[in-house]
């Protein structure tokens, strides 16, 4: 992995969060938009760089497992498996708020969401900080969020006290969210953690929300989206789709699946779509921003099958192409 990210840089970055500062920061999943999460005026700031509304809870990015106690009122037993087993990685646990954690990390909540996140520039700044970093992905409420630090640096600006850079993200889309408070873990969000991962840990099946439905908190049907409007066929209807669009005067972008390789596309604008799922969720977001730039007002793409990164692929997608709020 690049880590471009020197250690004065995670001194300064540390030194930022102390101040009641805003750092974006480099993990696996994606870059975070991080303040401390027990300043309360920091972790406002994070909702106004963000324009994203309070009620939305945030995660706190920890340094190691043996932190989990320090923010969660209690920690049950799959909870600690899972971190055992996943952490550091891109897998958020949804537990019982701990005292430490001020309502306005947890969008007024009595659970707070932890991870450990695998990236040697963050663990680094956690340990140099030494407390908890509350951070949502670091770019404007329901936009593509940001795997590199130049995306970053294009969606927020002057908005961010301090940028580390850590090189492109390598899992590229967010981290499962899974909720260890009921009887059974359940999953909020798939991401970068497989649910056959979980299960596989877990020994027993693990629930997964209907991708159509909204169940996090803070979460929109809506998110993820670039400019150019998404739209999802199924995988036959892709290059009919693409040109049918093309002849009606949109700039068409086309996610252009594998098996389609050679053949021939009308749109403005392709994305060669990579074998491996690891690849797609990798450049996932980089691809959408990439239509934007070339300048396509719609994107056509087909669902990937809905196993292993699959899931999370098809849940950022089924979102990038959900209503939108009207104005
Ligand atoms: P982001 O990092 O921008 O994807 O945002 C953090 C995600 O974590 C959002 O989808 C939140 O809804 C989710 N989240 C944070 N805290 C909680 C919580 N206590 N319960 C459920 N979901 C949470
Ligand atoms: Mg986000």
């Amino acid at each position: 992995m690049r880590v471009t990210a020197t250690s004065s840089d995670i001194e300064k970055a540390a030194a930022v969060l102390r101040d009641g500062g805003l750092v974006a920061l480099p993990t696996e999943t994606v870059y975070g938009l991080g303040a401390n999460a027990e300043d309360p005026a920091a972790v406002m700031r994070i909702f106004e760089a963000k324009g994203r509304p309070p009620s939305h809870p945030l995660i706190v990015h920890i340094a190691a497992a043996d932190q989990l106690d320090d923010w969660a009122a209690e920690v049950p037993p799959a909870a600690r498996l899972l971190a055992e087993h996943f952490w550091p990685g891109p897998l958020t646990l949804v537990l019982r708020r701990g005292n430490r954690v001020p309502l306005e990390a947890t969008g007024g909540l009595e659970t707070v969401a932890v991870r450990v996140p695998d990236h040697p520039a963050a663990l680094a700044l956690l340990s140099a900080f030494g407390g908890g970093v509350t951070a949502p992905s670091a770019n404007r409420f329901g936009q593509v969020s940001p795997t590199t630090a130049a995306d970053v640096q294009g969606e927020l600006g002057d908005a961010v006290d301090f940028v580390l850079d850590g090189g492109p993200c390598e899992v590229g889309v967010e981290s499962t969210i899974v909720d260890v408070t009921g009887e059974r873990p359940a999953i909020l969000r798939p991401g970068g953690v497989t649910r056959e991962d979980l299960e596989a840990v877990l020994g027993h099946p693990v629930a997964v929300p209907s991708c159509s439905g909204v169940r996090v908190p803070g979460q929109h049907p809506s998110h993820y989206a670039p400019r150019a409007r998404v739209v999802l066929v199924a995988p036959d209807e892709i290059l009919a789709e693409a040109e049918r669009a093309q002849e009606d005067g949109h700039q068409v972008g086309v996610f252009l699946p594998p098996h389609l390789a050679d053949a021939p596309v009308k749109a403005h604008a392709v994305v060669a779509l990579p074998e491996s799922l690891a690849a797609y969720a990798r450049g996932l977001y980089g691809f959408l921003r990439e239509l934007d730039e070339q300048g396509c007002d719609l994107v056509v793409a087909c669902l990937p099958a809905e196993e292993g990164l699959g899931l999370a692929i098809a849940n950022r997608l089924r979102r990038a192409a959900g209503p939108r709020p009207s104005a």
